[in-house]
């Protein structure tokens, strides 16, 4: 019997789908918007699905394919669809699991446009958003009703960094008969595996430990191929086709084609190589991050530190059984006031003031005043956000490097 290869063997050894005709050994960027055909029967074939030869580059790209085909050889998933955002991969799960009259069972600790995209843009269109706390299991089963389309999730919200239990909402789910979607762009695949927890759709932002660098916005579907999706109103017609695939064959037959938020090769591309170094560069990552939390925790000015891979943090053993020992490279801390968060942002030298999250470079936003800021203040609240709150997403830079800015802009 053939050896298991490792996840970083499979990340760098996938092959490409054809031979390339200069045996390049990286996939080529495919700069083109269509495809040649050389019989009109050839055409009828692709443009009907009989063959997966690409049409227009709007709905496949021999690039983009090969950074999904990647992504489908690590995470074991039926299909990988890569757009060109994550919250494009966001609105075309959400949307190709809905209808009007139906509902979506969330958390209101949410990134600010899923929240926004929820409430305003879905709602408008006649799907119901049911905020709930996910973390009380008993309140998830009573939002959940035979319209309910989906529930939703951060697995570690950002930046709350709140914790569900998956095991507790899978069961939920399958019972109800509803699709467990959860948006794990916190902590990547070679930490989490989302299968195993009854995930039946993820979505990650890809612009983070992804792209390797941020050098690109880009967002994955995944479909792992394990909900009976029978009990989904919103694709009876498509079940009743395609079966286990009929998410799939919703999403690339009318939702993702209609919207055209489809990945360039380019992006693919810079996504590909970012994706060979993600294990190394998180693995740097997230040890910083545990580092700097324990250290921040007794420095004069923060009054605490809120990192799930903490001991005394409240969700600590969650977060160990379903994320390991480093649950992702994000952590915040509070200080005494919104005027000394200001001071502190305006004081960092080596810290970078940006949004963004998995650069290279560690970054430090105030989220109540930017990310948050056009919300109301009763909003915020009701979402956890507090004008006290720094939140860092850690780079490259050792533990003493980011230890000593933060304690210079304190000062
Ligand atoms: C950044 C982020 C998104 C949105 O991704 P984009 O690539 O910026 O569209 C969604 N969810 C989480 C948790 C994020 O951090």
């Amino acid at each position: 019997m053939e050896e298991e290869i490792s996840f970083e063997a499979k990340v760098l050894h996938t092959p490409f789908e054809k031979p390339d005709a200069y045996s390049s050994l990286s996939m080529p960027v495919y700069n083109t918007a269509a495809y040649e055909f050389q019989t009109a029967e050839e055409m009828e074939e692709a443009f009907c699905g009989i063959t997966s030869d690409p049409t227009y580059s709007r709905i496949s790209n021999p690039t983009v394919t090969y950074f999904e085909d990647r992504v489908r050889a690590i995470t074991g998933a039926l299909s990988v669809t890569a757009l060109n955002s994550g919250m494009a991969a966001i609105t075309n799960a959400l949307m190709t699991v809905s209808r009007a009259g139906g509902n979506i069972v969330t958390s209101s600790h949410l990134f600010g446009n899923t929240y926004s995209l929820i409430s305003t843009t879905l709602k408008g269109f006649g799907v119901e958003s049911r905020f709930c706390d996910l973390t009380q299991i008993e309140e998830v089963r009573k939002a959940v009703d035979e319209n309910t389309c989906a529930i939703f999730l951060e697995v570690i919200t950002n930046p709350q960094m709140e914790i569900a239990d998956l095991k507790q909402l899978s069961e939920v789910a399958e019972a109800a008969g509803v699709p467990l979607i959860a948006d794990t762009t916190i902590v990547p695949f070679s930490v989490f595996d989302a299968k195993k927890f009854g995930v039946h759709i993820e979505i990650v932002s890809s612009t983070k430990y992804i792209s390797g660098g941020a050098t690109s916005i880009g967002g994955l579907l995944i479909d792992y191929g394990t909900f009976d999706w029978s009990k989904a109103k919103a694709l009876a017609f498509w079940n009743n086709q395609f079966g286990k695939r009929a998410f799939t064959l919703r999403l690339t037959k009318e939702i993702h084609r209609n919207i055209g938020a489809y990945m360039t090769p380019q992006v693919a591309y810079m996504q590909t190589l970012g994706l060979e170094t993600m294990e190394l560069r998180f693995e740097r990552q997230a040890k910083t991050s545990l580092e700097l939390a324990e250290r921040l925790q007794s420095l004069p000015g923060i009054l605490s530190v809120n990192y799930t891979g903490l001991k005394d943090n409240p969700f600590y053993e969650l977060s160990l059984a379903q994320f390991g020992k480093y649950p992702g490279a994000m952590l915040t801390f509070d200080l005494a006031s919104r005027a000394a968060c200001f001071s502190f942002m305006n004081r960092l030298k080596l810290i970078r003031r940006a949004t963004n999250l998995f650069d290279n470079k560690t970054l430090a936003i105030h989220p109540a005043s930017t990310i948050f800021g056009g919300f109301s203040e009763k909003q915020r609240k009701n979402m956890d956000i507090s004008q006290q709150t720094i939140r860092l997403s850690i780079g490259l830079e050792t533990a003493d490097d980011l230890y000593n800015d933060i304690k210079q802009a304190l000062t």
